[in-house]
């Protein structure tokens, strides 16, 4: 696949942000763009680019003052990190962009793995999160995995209000399930907020029981792997995680029916075990 104008752009704007860097760093105010000037083209065409331009730039500033910042305090801080990474955790999260997974908990880079997606679903058809789970897991021998919710989420609000979105609604549809098939304590609930709160914490609950079901974490189980699955909500009105309590160690955690055992061992050429084998 051809690269797309995203990957081609870094290079460019970082050397531009760079001369924008020595002038803002420590000699007065950070300049408001560091682009070179576009006169003598189409007027309404540059207005467009030079505000996404400007908006972009800060970025690429911003990172390299952060980088400057990290070596200055261990010249080895990046480096470390290219031989490869060993995160004790996997952390399954919500898209939201006020739910930053690593500066909630405090780790840097290499310490937390990372999943987010609409509502933090682990669904049992997607590739996506299956393949995080499956190499965090397996690869990285992540020894907690961390299923985390959090207060005022737009997907459980959508699910709660039966909005119609577009696309996602099919995505949403995971939490609309929970939501139904937790209608007669959800129903108990008058207040609002509360009830939302609620269907909060009971996606979270499901997902962590989905993540118990996957052949990935069984699979550890199975072998002895030491693979604990946890339950938490994140709060936006004071940054506090909370736990839920919810934690599952082991396959006796969950229903039978999601269990799943070691394979098979064939006995004799081609065939399969007689059921009293098993
Ligand atoms: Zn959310």
């Amino acid at each position: 696949m051809a690269p797309s104008v995203a990957f081609m752009a870094p290079t460019p704007l970082v050397r531009r942000a760079r001369a924008g860097r020595a002038m803002s760093i420590g000699v007065g105010p950070r300049p408001r763009s560091v682009l070179p000037s576009r006169v003598g083209r189409d007027v309404h065409s540059t207005a467009k680019v030079s505000m996404a331009s400007s908006s972009l730039n800060e970025l690429f500033v911003n990172n390299l003052e952060w980088s400057k910042k990290m070596t200055d305090q261990d010249e080895n801080y990046f480096s470390q990190h290219v031989g490869g990474q060993t995160p004790e955790y996997l952390w399954i999260g919500c898209s939201d962009s006020r739910v930053p997974a690593n500066l909630i908990v405090g780790l840097p880079p290499g310490a937390l793995f990372v999943h987010r997606n609409v509502g933090n679903v682990v669904s049992h058809s997607d590739l996506n999160v299956l393949s995080a789970i499956e190499f965090s897991v397996k690869v990285l021998k992540v020894r907690h995995i961390l299923v985390v919710g959090h207060d005022y989420c737009g997907a459980v609000t959508a699910a709660m209000n039966d909005e119609r979105v577009g696309v996602v609604d099919h995505w949403l549809t995971h939490i609309r399930d929970i939501r139904r098939r937790h209608a007669v304590q959800l129903s108990q609930i008058e207040d609002y907020e509360l009830r939302r709160d609620r269907l909060v914490q009971l996606n979270v609950l499901e997902q962590v029981h989905n993540t118990c079901a996957t052949p990935a974490v069984q699979a550890a189980w199975n072998a002895g792997q030491p693979v604990s699955v946890h339950g938490w909500i994140y709060r936006l009105q004071d940054g506090l995680v909370r736990d839920l309590g919810f934690r599952v160690d082991g396959p006796e955690g969950i229903d039978t029916v999601y269990r799943t055992v070691e394979p098979r061992v064939l006995s004799g050429k081609g065939k399969l075990p007689e059921v009293s084998e098993v």
